[in-house]
This record gives C-alpha cells, structure tokens and sequence, in this order.
C-alpha cells in the first residue's frame, strides 16, 4: 500500500479529475441528480463508498490509515459520500456475523449504493425497552412468516430491504428468543405508513407485517441469538455520527463558522460580537476534543482495552454538542432564524430551522440520552445496578 503521503497527492488528482464541477459550487440545497450519480458512482468503482471493507465485498481494501486520509481529503472539498443504514450499520454487523454467502449476496450492493435498507427495531411497546418487542415470526418450511409492527422506521418508505428483529420463541427468556432477520419491503404482508414531523417532513413510518416472507437462510446469527448481533449493530450505530440517518452527507452544508461570520460579521478580523465568538470558540473546543476522544476510544475498543460500548459516550455528547450547535446558529441568526414561511423567510433559513428541530430528535435516535448513559454507567464503568 501507498505511504500515507502519497496516497493523499493520488486521492488529491483523483478528486480533482472525477469530481463534476458543479459539485464544488458550494452551498447548494439541491445537488444536481446526474453529477450526484456520476460522483457516486465514480466512488463506487474504487470501492470507495466503503473504503475498508475487503474488495471480494465491493470494498476499497484500505486500512484503517488509509480510510481516514481518503476521507479527510473528500470532506476538504466537501464532496458529498454517502452513509447508509447500510454501509454503516448492516455493512460492518455481516463483516462479523454473516456467512460467506450472505457476505457474498448482500455487501457487494451496499458498496455500490445500489439497495437502500431500513431498520426494524423500534415497536409501539419496544423503543428503551428493545427487548420487549413482540413482532413473530414463524418458519414454515424455508421461509419464515411475519406479523406485527414496528414504529419509527426511518426511510421505510423509500427502502428495498429491512434488516429486523423478531421474536422466533416466544417461550424463551425476552432477550433469548429474538432473531436477527433481512427480508425485502416490496411485498404483499408489508404495508408503509409514513409519520408526518413537526418540521414538516415524513422521513419515518409505521411499517405493518400481515404474513410477510423471509427467506430462513436470511437469518443472520443464530436463530434465537439475535440480541447479539443487534446491540452489535447499535454500538455500530452509535458510534457514527448524524451521518447515520442515511443518504449524503458533508455535501457542501454551510458550516457553524460560516453562518456565524456571514451574519455576525468581523471587525479587526474577530467576530464582532465577543459572547457569540466565546460560545463560538467553547464549541469548536467541544467537536475537536470529542472527536480526538472518540477516535482514541475507537482504538482502544479495538484493541479490547475498552469497552465497544463506548460509542454510546460520543453519541451522548455527540447529542449535546449538535443541539448547542445548532442554538449558536439560531443565536447568530436572530430574528431571522427561527421561522417556517412568512415575509423575509427563504429557503435556506427553513433549512435551518428544520436542522434546529432535527437536533432535538438526535437525542432519541439510537437509544435516548438516558439509555445512552445507562449504557455507559453498566457496561463501560461497569457500576452494579
Ligand atoms: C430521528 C429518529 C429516527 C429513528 N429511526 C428509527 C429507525 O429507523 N428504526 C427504529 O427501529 N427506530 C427508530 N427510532 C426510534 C428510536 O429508537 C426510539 O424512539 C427510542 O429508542 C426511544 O424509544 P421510545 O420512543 O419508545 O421512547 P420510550 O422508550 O418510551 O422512552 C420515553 C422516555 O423514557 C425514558 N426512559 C425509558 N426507559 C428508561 C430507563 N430505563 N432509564 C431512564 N430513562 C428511560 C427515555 O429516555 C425517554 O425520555 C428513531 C427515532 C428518532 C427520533
């Protein structure tokens, strides 16, 4: 493999030869569809939707030096990449768990952004509680059959696939008779009802199962032993960031700084105003030094010196710090910034408006921040209940 250095100057001309131009522009709401398409599937063909993940999987076979130098070079131009339920859930939970045939069948269209997935996870009597969930599935023959609800689901709508969890015993202890199950959402026993927001979206839905199929070979884990491999999907979760909610990402958003300096303003090359330029500075502090930490705690729980759970401490304060961001905006933007229509509102401040909204959800996703400190309390400080 490359020394480091080098393989920066050739992501660096790589960048610059693939990249369409009209997706360096800057601030833009809307990417354009067909540039979009050709720089996704430009990242594609080098495996580098999924960078680390082996080529035989569609993977770019990089390690872990390497991933980060790839990714800091495309987040320095702000070029969009793609994180999925897929690619950052599914993908790394059948890195470990799946069989060779499944690993075979189901990474390789992730790799290309080519299958879009959902979680079934969250039920109406199952969200802190997960292990309460109640959906059955019942194998008849070679196919299981499946009914019940799941709540929540995020882009269940748009999805191909839904990786799941269902109860296969129901005499079993309630963490003991769950599996761990894919199955495709375009079919008869699945009904999608999208959830409206309060920030106007529909991005969730309930998601009903009246005799869907599953394919028993699509159980991933054992059967009944699914538990494990969802909280192992969760620690996967949790330990990506806002990212995690699917599709693009880092595509040309204006950052904090940004916002702050256009509508603050700078005299003498400082922000005109010293409250928001401290509050400015405290949270710069915050997103190097959590993100330093959790880089570190990435390595130690790899090398088992830490708990895998730790992800559960950057989402808590990954949760925060996102919320505080997003006050600091509304702060800079003043009368401007909290809004939905009416004379003087644009675009791009419902776009912030609904960032601000989305940033109080942050902290319900993927376990609350309750559940992520009592996940931290028992099994990264290992303190007795
Ligand atoms: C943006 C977003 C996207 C989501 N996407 C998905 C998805 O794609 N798929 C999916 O399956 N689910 C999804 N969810 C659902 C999410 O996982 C649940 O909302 C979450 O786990 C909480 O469950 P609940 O809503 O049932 O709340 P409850 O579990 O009923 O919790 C209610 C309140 O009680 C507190 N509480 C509960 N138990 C404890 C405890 N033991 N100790 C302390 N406090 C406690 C909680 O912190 C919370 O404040 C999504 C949620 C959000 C907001």
């Amino acid at each position: 493999m490359a020394s480091i250095e080098a393989f920066k100057l050739e992501v660096r001309s790589w960048i610059e030869e693939v990249l369409p131009a009209d997706l360096r522009v800057g601030n833009r709401k809307d990417l354009p569809k067909e540039s979009l398409g050709n720089w996704i599937q430009a990242l594609a063909k080098r495996g580098w939707i999924t960078p680390d993940w082996p080529t035989e999987y569609g993977g770019g076979g990089l390690d872990r030096k390497h991933t980060a130098a790839l990714r800091a070079e495309i987040k320095a131009v702000r070029a969009p990449t793609v994180s999925s339920f897929g690619t950052s859930m599914l993908g790394p939970t059948l890195l470990e768990f799946g069989t060779e045939e499944q690993k075979l069948e189901f990474l390789p269209p992730i790799s290309r952004h080519e299958v879009k997935w959902c979680q079934g996870y969250s039920e109406p009597g199952a969200g802190s509680d997960l292990a309460s969930l109640q959906t059955r599935a019942v194998l008849e023959g070679d196919e299981y059959v499946i009914n019940g609800q799941k709540i929540w689901t995020t882009g269940a709508d748009k999805a191909d696939w839904i990786f799941c969890l269902v109860r296969t015993d129901p005499k079993a202890s309630k963490h003991d008779g769950i599996s761990f199950i894919l199955f495709p959402m375009h079919q008869p026993g699945v009904e999608v009802s999208p959830l409206k927001l309060i920030d106007g979206s529909a991005d969730f839905s309930q998601v009903f199962f009246d005799g869907a199929r599953a394919k028993a070979k699509d159980v991933i884990g054992p059967v009944n032993g699914g538990w494990t491999v969802a909280k192992r999907l969760l620690q996967h979760e949790r330990s990506t960031d806002g990212g995690s909610e699917g599709g693009l990402s880092g595509a040309q958003k204006e950052t904090l700084v940004d916002i702050v300096k256009r509508e603050v303003g700078l005299q003498d090359g400082m922000l005109a105003d010293p409250a928001i330029r401290q509050r400015l500075a405290a949270q710069e502090l915050e997103a190097k030094a959590l993100s330093l930490t959790m880089r570190r705690a990435g390595e130690e729980a790899r090398a088992g010196q830490t708990a895998r759970d730790i992800g559960s401490l950057g989402k808590y304060r990954w949760a925060n710090m996102i919320k505080s961001e997003q006050d600091i905006a509304m702060t800079a933007l003043g009368t401007q910034g909290l809004g939905w229509d009416g004379p003087g509102f644009e675009d791009t401040q419902l776009e912030r408006t609904r960032a601000w909204l989305t940033t109080r959800a942050d902290s319900i996703w993927g376990g609350t921040n309750e559940v992520q400190l009592n996940v931290i309390a028992k099994r990264v400080l290992k303190i007795p209940e």
